[in-house]
């Protein structure tokens, strides 16, 4: 391990897809800047494990036609993309073991699909009033922040199907239940994605495309290209901020910088001592910020033997099942069978109360009544706890409960305080939550710290 520079322009904590972007961009300005990483690897919320020769993504994974930023990577970096298997018949399951079929062209006829179809439109309309270059200036900002999605559903949708369609949309997309998502949080994450079915349809929408080598791939070379830069192992406990310089404390020694850029998600960044404290709106914001509930289950099979069948891979479990959606998530030229299985939100709760011979026959169970008996014989069960992570304490991001936004977002979401800046999915308007949302917010960052560079000191910057 490199010993850490004592001295540095500008460190970045936190190696994930923010902190790596923000790095790249302030070299780029020509800047000295440290990448301070707590775990043993860059990637935070992505990692890609290669097991038997087959890559798992145990965090994010997929990669949308709008999600430039993160497209840019993959070409800049070398990374390749291939198309999420889309063909034959999905399955949706109820609790009562009913079951329907469906394709990305066709509905299923199942209950409740065209009050659902409603509802999209009618979200997408609503999310089309806020203005992402200043959510905060919506006229509807306190009336949506001050309910959940849940109580709005209620006053609003008469159909019951239709809200357990927009429950399993939530928890999919939020990882969380609708009672605990503001109405206003909802509508500016679909604004920021460019609609409903962007966020939860597959081709040509969010879950289009893997990496060939995993979505950890392009932040494994963002890093290389940043040489001894980055520091992993190093854990940040402390950040203080003196007249002219801003200390960062790690167990391997301190490093003193004009300006720090702070990536962690809000879990991890609660954390860290700041001095002086933060203003106490930048604490609620982080307080508020609660990360979601996910588990990610892969199997693998020797082959994607459901593709015989006319099967997708792609099912949707209904209410109380242990897990919400599968995809097959087989290498791209299917040489193994591999399938993706989501839990999350009270689902989660649940299955990570069990052992884990038990998570393992409640999966198989489900997967059983779609796939049959051989999707009960998996080679390979691997499975990824988010909320034990102990840098990220959760996933696929932090969601602000009601009332956050409203009372706390003004100066605690992102506005920087003093030396500190602020990166992270958490502080993108396009595509928060995602990867992409993530380099942007580094951009964003990279951008405002150069500002301030060139502002104190002309030949800071480049
Ligand atoms: C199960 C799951 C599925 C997902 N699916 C997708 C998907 O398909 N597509 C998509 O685009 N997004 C997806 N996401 C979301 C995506 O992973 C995140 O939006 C993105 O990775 C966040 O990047 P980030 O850099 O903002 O934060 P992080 O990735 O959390 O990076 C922050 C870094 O800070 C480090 N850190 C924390 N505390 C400290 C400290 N004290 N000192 C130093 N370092 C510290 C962490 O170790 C971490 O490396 C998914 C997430 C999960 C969990």
């Amino acid at each position: 391990m490199s010993a850490l520079p004592r001295r540095c322009q500008v460190v970045v904590v936190g190696a994930g897809y923010a902190g790596l972007a923000t790095a790249i961009e302030l070299r780029e300005a020509g800047v000295d800047v440290v990448v301070l990483e707590a775990a043993d690897r860059v990637g935070g919320r992505i990692w890609s494990e290669r097991r038997d020769g087959v890559v798992v993504d145990h965090g994010g994974q997929w990669v949308g036609p709008t999600q430039t930023r993160l497209l840019a990577w993959a070409e800049r970096f070398g990374c390749p993309t291939f198309q999420s298997y889309d063909v034959g018949r999905h399955v949706e399951i109820w609790a009562d073991g009913t079951t329907y079929p469906f394709t990305s062209d066709q509905h299923s006829e199942g209950p409740g699909v065209e009050d659902y179809e409603r509802l999209e439109g009618r979200l997408d309309a609503l999310a089309a009033t806020i203005d992402l270059a200043d959510p905060l200036a919506c006229s509807s900002l306190e009336e949506w922040d001050s309910q959940t999605v849940h109580s709005w559903v209620d006053a609003h949708v008469d159909s019951p199907a239709a809200r357990r369609r927009l429950a399993l949309a939530v928890q999919g997309v939020w990882s969380c239940e609708p009672r605990d998502l503001s109405m206003f949080h909802l509508l500016f994450y679909v604004a920021g994605a460019g609609g409903m079915r962007s966020l939860m349809e597959t081709i040509g929408y969010a879950q289009d495309s893997r990496f060939v080598d995993g979505a950890q791939a392009p932040a494994l070379a963002a890093a290389a290209s940043l040489g001894g830069r980055v520091h992993v192992r190093t854990p940040v406990s402390a950040i203080r901020q003196g007249d002219d310089a801003v200390t960062v404390e790690t167990a391997r020694g301190n490093v003193r910088a004009d300006r720090v850029v702070v990536t962690s998600a809000p879990a991890a960044t609660s954390h860290i001592e700041f001095e002086p404290a933060l203003p106490t709106s930048r604490r609620r914001w982080l307080a508020s910020s609660v990360m979601g509930d996910v588990a990610k289950v892969h199997l693998r099979y020797d082959s994607p033997f459901w593709r015989e069948d006319g099967l997708s891979g792609q099912m949707v479990a209904y209410d109380a099942q242990p897990v919400g959606v599968v995809f097959d998530n087989s290498p791209d030229d299917g040489s193994r069978g591999v399938l993706v299985c989501f839990t999350y939100g009270d689902r989660y709760r649940t299955f990570a109360a069990l052992d884990p011979g038990e998570r393992r026959t409640a999966v198989l169970d489900v997967l059983g009544r779609v796939f049959g008996p051989q999707a009960m014989q998996p080679l390979d069960y691997v499975e990824q706890l988010w909320p034990e992570d102990r840098w990220a304490e959760g996933g696929y991001a932090a969601v602000p409960v009601p009332g956050a936004w409203l009372e706390h977002a003004r100066d605690g979401w992102r506005t920087p305080c003093g030396r500190v800046h602020w990166a992270g999915t958490e502080t993108a308007t396009v595509w928060n939550g995602y990867m992409d949302g993530a380099i942007r917010s580094g951009e964003r960052a990279a951008a405002e710290v150069t500002a301030a560079l060139a502002a104190e000191s002309p030949g800071a910057v480049r």
